[in-house]
């Protein structure tokens, strides 16, 4: 017989967590039996995330470090960008691990269980560990047991990256500004930029980051930050504290929403933007509106606006098949357009108008054939 919960949660990463801590503080939550369930403990300060936000966020009492000026910079110049009121906040893996577990041991009614998930009944509820078997009227997975298969129309690209904590002996960094995209950096593997997020004069995050179809070797990625701390940053004198190594879908290929008891999160549930890579805010939105979904039956699930999509697909289209260098995309989208406008955009959260607006400063030369192949797709 399988243990019986109102609601699983399959994966404590940022979905499976974001999701368990807004159940654990809303006190209509507490008369559910909830269970949450991941392979291992999280232990690791494995990811660093960065968001773009204006106001306090849901989790904002664990930024780590903030930022009102940021920079996109290029071969062909430098662009400081006009915040207007948005800030670029960091989050450490580990302090978003420690607080969501430390929320979830003051909530009796939410079981955290260590097991592998092998197998998950859409029609039933019924999820099978190595261990055990437990059943639930709704089942949230983050954990993608089977990548939907691609269509022949579908874009797949890479995000991957290395970022390297640098400590220095003497003051190297302005914790003031930082860089959400440095393209200083060879191009010769495809679209390549570096993060530059310093949080202390001499403390600073350094991620190089492309966006192509295959990852690096590891002396590659090295090669690569090395390159960018002589060259451009002219840093000799550092010591590399930690390491941090990542691969993100940039996919349109269409994650489902749901499968019968099943509603899945993450990026598992398509809340990876697909030209961007980012992910967090996403995941905080939909976590935001899963909880209204419940409390309120029969509404429907939460579901991107479908023009963002076809965005999506036209910018992923470019840089997939190289119509413009990725370089220059990026830099044109935040030369010709307010920065607030771009993250608007970026966020599924633009108008109409200013969707115009910015399809009016891209190239028309690129960027009409990509939306046409991308309509025919
Ligand atoms: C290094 C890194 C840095 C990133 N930085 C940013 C950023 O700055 N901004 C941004 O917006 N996005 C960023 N992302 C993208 C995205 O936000 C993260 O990948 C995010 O963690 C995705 O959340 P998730 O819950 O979907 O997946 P995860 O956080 O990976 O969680 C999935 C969980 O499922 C568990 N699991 C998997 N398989 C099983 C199984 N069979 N049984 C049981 N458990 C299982 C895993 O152990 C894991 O805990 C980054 C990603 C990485 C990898």
């Amino acid at each position: 017989m399988a243990q019986q919960y109102d609601y699983i949660i399959l994966g404590a990463g940022a979905a499976g967590l974001s999701l368990a801590v807004r159940l654990a503080n809303d006190p209509w939550f507490a008369s559910k039996r909830i269970l949450l369930i991941d392979r291992e403990p999280k232990t690791r300060n494995d990811r660093t995330w960065c968001v773009w936000e204006r106001g306090a966020g849901y989790f904002e009492e664990l930024v780590h470090h903030r930022w009102q000026q940021l920079h996109v910079r290029h071969y062909e110049g430098q662009l400081p960008l006009q915040l207007k009121g948005y800030e670029y906040k960091l989050i450490r893996g580990i302090d978003f691990y420690k607080h969501a577990f430390a929320t979830l041991a003051q909530a009796p009614h939410i079981q955290v269980l260590y097991d592998a998930v092998q197998q998950v009944e859409a029609a039933t509820g019924l999820v099978h560990c190595a261990n055990g078997s437990y059943q639930a009227t709704h089942i949230f997975s983050s954990v993608l047991l089977q990548e939907p298969a691609m269509q022949p129309a579908d874009l797949y690209l890479l995000q991957h990256f290395r970022g390297w904590w640098v400590e220095t002996d003497t003051d190297c960094f302005d914790p003031a500004a930082a860089d959400l995209m440095n393209f200083r950096t060879s191009q010769q593997h495809g679209c390549a930029f570096v993060y530059v997020l310093p949080v202390s004069k001499r403390r600073a995050l350094i991620e190089y980051t492309l966006f192509t179809e295959d990852t690096l070797t590891d002396e590659q990625y090295d090669e690569g930050l090395r390159h960018f701390m002589t060259h451009e940053m002219q840093l000799s004198q550092y010591r590399i504290t930690e390491v941090e190594n990542g691969i993100i879908p940039m996919t349109n290929l269409r994650f489902p929403a749901s499968d019968g008891r099943i509603v899945f999160i993450g990026t598992a549930g398509g809340q990876t933007k697909a030209s961007t890579g980012y992910t967090f805010q996403y995941i905080q939105k939909h976590s935001q509106a899963l909880l209204q979904w419940l409390k309120q039956p029969g509404t429907p699930l939460p579901q991107p606006a479908a023009r963002f999509r076809f965005y999506d697909t036209v910018l992923l289209r470019v840089l997939h098949e190289r119509r413009l260098p990725g370089a220059d995309v990026f830099f044109r989208l935040f030369q010709n357009n307010p920065a607030d406008r771009v993250f608007r955009f970026l966020d599924n959260e633009s108008n109409f108008w200013e969707e115009l607006l910015l399809m009016n400063s891209t190239p028309k030369s690129i960027f009409v054939p990509a939306a046409l192949a991308s309509l025919r797709g």
